[in-house]
C-alpha cells in the first residue's frame, strides 16, 4: 500500500521536521505547501505576488489557490507511490477537496502532532530555518551553542519573516479557529492517530513510525488503488 500521509498539528508542532524524516526514509516526496508558497514568493511569480502579504500577516491563503496547487502536485508521477503532506489541509474545505483527490488511491493516514500552546510559542520564536533548503534548525537558545549553518546543506540560517511574536500569535489563533476542527473531521477514521509532539524529536519520530504502522494495518485499500 502507498503511504499517503498527512501531518496535522499547530505551527511549530514539528510537522516539517518529522515529515522530512519519514519522506526520506520511505523514498516518497514531502509536499509542504508553506515551502511551495515561499518558493513562489522568492521567485516573484504571479502566485507569489498574490500570497506574499497574506503569508506575512500569518493568515491563510484562499482555499481555491491551495487546492489547485496540491491537486497539480499530487498529479505528478512521484506522488503516485505515496507522499507526505505538510501544511495541507488547513481548513475543512481543503480536507473535503483532498478526499476527492484521493478517489482511486490508497486511504489517507492522518497523524496529529499534539503540542501545548506555550511550547509552540517558544519554539516558533526561537526557530531558525535554512534559507537555501528550508530545513529547520534547532532553536536559537536550544542548540549546543549557536548553530551557524544548515546541517544538511551548509546554507545560512535565518528567522522566517512570519516567526515574530505578533504574527506567531495570529497564526496560532487561526490554527485554533480554522485548522483544529480537522481533528474532529478525521478522528473517527480507522487510519487517524494522535501522538505527543512535545517529546524530543527522536521520541516523536519513534511514535510516528509506530502510529503509521498501526494505521496502515487498519486501512482497507480503496478498490482500484493504483499502488
Ligand atoms: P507553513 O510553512 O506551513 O507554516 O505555512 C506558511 C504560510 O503559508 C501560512 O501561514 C499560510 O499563510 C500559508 N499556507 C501554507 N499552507 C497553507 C494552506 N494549506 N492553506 C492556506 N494557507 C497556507
Amino acid at each position: 500500500m502507498a503511504l499517503n500521509l498527512i501531518m496535522l498539528g499547530a505551527p511549530g508542532a514539528g510537522k516539517g521536521t518529522q515529515a522530512d524524516r519519514i519522506a526520506r526514509e520511505r523514498g516518497i516526496p514531502k509536499i509542504s505547501t508553506g515551502d511551495i508558497l515561499r518558493e513562489a514568493v522568492a521567485a516573484n511569480s504571479e502566485i507569489g505576488q498574490r500570497v506574499k502579504v497574506t503569508m506575512n500577516r500569518g493568515q491563510l491563503v484562499g482555499d481555491d489557490t491551495m487546492i489547485a496547487i496540491v491537486r497539480d502536485r499530487l498529479d505528478r508521477d512521484d506522488a503516485r507511490r505515496g507522499f507526505v503532506l505538510d501544511g495541507f489541509p488547513r481548513t475543512v474545505a481543503q480536507a473535503v477537496a483532498l478526499d476527492d483527490m484521493m478517489v482511486g488511491r490508497d486511504p489517507l493516514v492522518i497523524v496529529d502532532l499534539a503540542v501545548g500552546e506555550s511550547d509552540l510559542v517558544h519554539r516558533l520564536l526561537n526557530r531558525l530555518v535554512c534559507e537555501s533548503c528550508g530545513t529547520n534548525a534547532l532553536g536559537k537558545d536550544l542548540a549546543n551553542g549557536l548553530q551557524e549553518s544548515c546541517r544538511r546543506c551548509g546554507g545560512r540560517l535565518v528567522q522566517r519573516s512570519d516567526d515574530n511574536k505578533a504574527v506567531v500569535l495570529e497564526r496560532l489563533q487561526i490554527y485554533l479557529r480554522q485548522t483544529k476542527p480537522l481533528v474532529a473531521f478525521y478522528r473517527r477514521r480507522p487510519t487517524f492517530r494522535a501522538i505527543d509532539g512535545a517529546q524530543p524529536p527522536d521520541r516523536v519520530a519513534e511514535d510516528l513510525v509506530a502510529a503509521i504502522d498501526s494505521a496502515v494495518k487498519s486501512a482497507a485499500p480503496s478498490p482500484g488503488a493504483r499502488s
